[in-house]
């Protein structure tokens, strides 16, 4: 797993660095907010573990950009002390966890784990491809932070697109998942729901990520999305 730690007094972060890497993890270190911000938007990272207290941009300014662009990234937070009103700040705020120091190193592993369960569980449940999001559990739908409301057809149908992003899927075979028995070949109904699919994601006339190819059916572009 690759962890990243955003922590300025050295010497803690050489005991992540050492004990994390001993179990297997790819470790990433940030001595400021602002590159560990940086880092954590940009690459591919699985965990961050995030120091409240730093210089400048500080722990609860470095998780709002977190939150902002990677909303299910798990994050532990790690308090200087038992400071209340700071833990209860980071919870408020999107922390996953915290961990006050000093620490186990036993129990900063254990954190970890409960984390990464959390969120592969979480992850199984939900679909992304671009802005879009479904979750499988409460069929709902998003683009970007807009709620689509969908009928469980058109729900099933976008799916199906997000399942095989990038693949040019035929009507045939756009029928037979989505459809079923339930069909007849020659009906224009994928055509059908392919319009009231675009219109429910693009309501505004914004480019579509369902794209048609001529002859042969449709692509969901992930590339393409909202702009704003
Ligand atoms: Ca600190």
């Amino acid at each position: 797993m690759n962890i990243l730690a955003i922590e300025d007094e050295p010497a803690i972060l050489r005991m992540l660095e050492r004990g994390l890497s001993a179990r297997g993890h790819q470790i990433l270190t940030a001595e400021s907010g602002e590159v560990g911000a940086l880092m954590a938007e940009d690459q591919a990272i699985d965990l961050v573990l995030l120091d409240i207290s730093l210089p400048e941009l500080d722990g609860h300014a470095v998780l709002a950009r977190i939150r902002a662009r990677r909303p299910s990234l798990p994050v532990l937070m790690l308090t200087a002390r038992d400071d209340l009103d700071n833990k209860v700040r980071a919870l408020d705020a999107g922390a996953d966890d915290y961990l006050t120091k000093p620490f186990a190193f036993e129990e900063l592993l254990a954190r970890i784990r409960a984390l990464t369960r959390r969120a592969d569980q979480q992850q199984a449940s939900q679909l992304e491809a671009g802005d879009l999001r479904l979750d499988l559990l409460s069929r709902r739908a998003w683009r970007g932070e807009r709620s689509i409301d969908l009928s469980s057809r058109e729900f099933a149908l976008l799916e199906y697109f997000m399942r095989h992003p990038d693949q040019v899927l035929s009507r045939d075979q756009i029928l037979f998942a989505v459809w079923e028995y339930d069909y007849e070949p020659a009906s224009n109904v994928v055509d059908v729901y392919v319009r009231y699919l675009r219109r429910k994601v693009s309501p505004s006339g914004e480019p579509s990520p369902i794209n048609t190819v001529r002859g042969a059916g449709y692509r969901l572009d992930p590339s393409v999305v909202e702009s704003g």
